[in-house]
This record gives structure tokens, C-alpha cells and sequence, in this order.
């Protein structure tokens, strides 16, 4: 079969691989469509959990087209979307509630074969069937999952003044889910306009532009729709600049949620004392578990809306666009479809 396979030096290419056979417990995808995310980009130079050569693409959705031994459902030719990620159940970490922090994690996509192929082995149990969403609301679970491990760790309280700094994928999605969970108002914070007014035709209540060299720049705008500050402040973006701007724009007693992925050795100035006299809360959100049921669920509920999210759908032959795309500002999120 054909699949996108990243190799050191940040190099990849399409290549001719065997096509996986369906081990004990897992059933055989042929791959609809994958997501192209930040992450891969961080994984062809190695980054993240890479194990290279990789066949990467973790925002799977596919039809199942075999089953492995012991396997019964889903039922061949379902459609599903994948929680790509795989917990050992007997470290530390997975014996004590945080399986999210397994230390023999496997996730589909970064360490192990992913949907970047034209066929990829999945846990069967790990599989949720669609009933039929559309491919693009269906396409979007597995960002929509970490937004729900995002709300999860924000525990946000209802009738909460609420910004998100950030308007891509996940900041849309996130900002929408906030909403349906009781914010009094969320307003999006962002450098492209096309995003902000995508998130005013999603519902989002108010939007702010921001210049992504000086993001202080908007302080003013932002603390004047909130004096006293937001409650929670959601930091989407990955900027250490924004990240201190969240800080100063989070309400005493309010919570900055860390959601956006910084450079590893960025380093962001915070003042203790800050912390200790407005006892605010800084908490981080760190990809998803076991959240891949819910984000189904809440997209089908028809509660975060996906239309103008996916902006282009690219193949093997132009896979190198989707990658070029995650530079692109006025790309919101590109898919890979093997068909295509
Ligand atoms: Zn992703
Ligand atoms: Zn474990």
C-alpha cells in the first residue's frame, strides 16, 4: 500500500509499504480521511514522542474492512474515528488514574503507524462509529477530543467571562465547547480576520484581532471588555508573549488554562507574587484520554459547529501542501484523503 513515511532529517516521502495485518484485539482500516496537525510538524523533526521512520496521521477516521483474531464489531464497512491513543494498564501512571501519562504510551501517528496510508491496524475497542456525521464534523474528532480533556481541565464554571487566545482548529473548537458549557461569553483572540470572523459565524460572542508580533498591543481592547479581568483565559496559541498576556488578563481568583505547545525551552516570565496575592490557577492541558467517546458524542449533538474549518483536502500526490499549509495563516485545518 502507499504511505507518507517520515524519516530522520526531516525528511519523507510517499513509499510503498506492506500493508499492516490486523493483530489479536485490532481491525483493519482502509483510511477515509486524517487530519494534518502541528504535531506532525513537530514529529518530522523529531520532536514529540517521534519514533522514525513514521508512518504518521493521528486524526484518523476510516471504514473497517477486517477484523482480527477475536475480534466481532464494529461490523465490516463501518465508519469510524479512532482514539489513537494505547495505555499499558500496569505502570505506574496507568495503575494510579493518569493513563494519560503511560509510560509505555503508544499513539498512532507519533510513535507507531498512523493514517497517513492507505490502510492502518487499529484497537477495535478504541473505535467509535459515526452513524453517519458528516465527514467533516467526523474528520474533527480527535482535535474535538482534546478540547473536551481541555474543558475537562479547566473545569470551568457556569456563567464564566471567558477569552481564548487562538483561532485555529483547536481554538475554535475549544472556544465553541466552552460556550456549550456554560461560559457568560467567550471572546477569541487572534491575529487573522478570516479566523475571527469564522468564529463570529460559529457563535463565538465577540472577537479581538491581534498583531502576532505584539500582542500587547491588544491589551487595552481585551481589558476593556473585561476590567476586572477574564475568569478563565485560555492560552491556544503556543506564544510566551501571549502566555504573559493571559496571565495579566486572568480575573483574580481566575484560571489561565495552558493549551497551546511552546517550544520546549521557551521560557515566559510570571511574577509569584501575582499568583499568590490574585490566587489565580495555571493548569496545563496536555493532548487527551479516554475523552474520544465524549467528543463523538458532543458532535453529533450538533453543539460545536465544523462548517469552515476543514479549508482543504489533499492527497499523496500533494500531500507536501499539507505541510506547507500549517504556515499558511489563512489555512484553518487541512485533511488527507488517500483517494484523492
Ligand atoms: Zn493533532
Ligand atoms: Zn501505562
Amino acid at each position: 500500500m502507499k504511505a507518507v513515511v517520515f524519516r530522520e532529517g526531516a525528511r519523507w516521502a510517499v513509499e510503498d509499504v506492506p500493508k499492516p495485518v490486523p493483530a489479536e484485539g485490532e481491525v483493519l482500516l482502509e483510511v477515509i480521511r486524517t487530519g494534518v496537525c502541528g504535531t506532525d510538524e513537530h514529529l518530522l523533526h523529531g520532536g514529540f514522542i517521534a519514533k522514525l521512520p513514521l508512518i504518521p496521521g493521528h486524526e484518523i477516521l476510516g471504514r473497517v474492512v477486517e477484523h482480527g483474531p477475536g475480534v466481532t464489531s464494529p461490523a465490516v464497512g463501518t465508519v469510524v474515528v479512532v482514539d489513537n491513543t494505547i495505555h499499558c494498564g500496569h505502570c505506574d501512571p496507568c495503575l494510579t488514574g493518569r493513563a494519560l501519562f503511560c509510560e509505555n504510551f503508544v499513539s498512532l501517528g507519533c510513535n507507531a503507524p498512523g493514517g497517513f496510508a492507505e490502510y492502518v491496524a487499529v484497537q477495535a475497542a478504541k473505535t467509535f462509529d459515526t452513524d453517519g456525521m458528516d465527514l467533516t464534523t467526523a474528520g474533527l474528532a480527535e482535535p474535538t477530543a482534546c478540547a473536551v480533556h481541555g474543558a475537562d481541565m479547566l473545569a470551568l464554571r457556569p456563567g464564566s467571562d471567558v477569552l481564548v487566545f487562538g483561532a485555529g482548529p483547536t481554538g475554535l473548537i475549544l472556544a465553541q465547547l466552552l460556550r456549550a458549557s456554560g461560559a457568560s461569553r467567550v471572546v477569541v483572540a487572534a491575529p487573522t480576520a478570516s479566523k475571527l470572523e469564522l468564529a463570529r459565524e460559529l457563535g463565538i460572542d465577540e472577537t479581538v484581532q491581534l498583531d502576532r508580533n505584539d500582542p500587547d498591543a491588544a491589551e487595552d481592547t481585551l481589558r476593556a471588555l473585561a476590567p476586572k479581568g477574564f475568569d478563565a483565559v485560555v492560552e491556544a496559541t503556543g506564544s510566551t508573549a501571549v502566555f504573559e498576556l493571559a496571565v495579566r488578563l486572568t480575573a483574580t481568583g481566575g484560571t489561565v488554562l495552558v493549551y497551546g505547545l511552546a517550544g520546549e525551552d521557551a521560557t515566559a516570565k510570571v511574577f509569584p507574587y501575582e499568583i499568590f496575592a490574585r490566587e489565580l490557577t495555571i493548569k496545563g492541558s496536555y493532548a487527551q484520554a479516554f475523552t474520544m467517546k465524549r467528543a463523538v458524542d458532543i458532535l453529533k449533538s450538533g453543539a460545536i459547529r465544523t462548517e469552515g474549518i476543514v479549508t482543504e483536502v489533499v492527497g499523496f500526490e500533494d500531500f507536501e501542501r499539507g505541510l506547507a499549509n500549517l504556515h499558511d495563516s489563512s489555512q484553518i485545518k487541512t485533511v488527507f484523503e488517500p483517494q484523492k
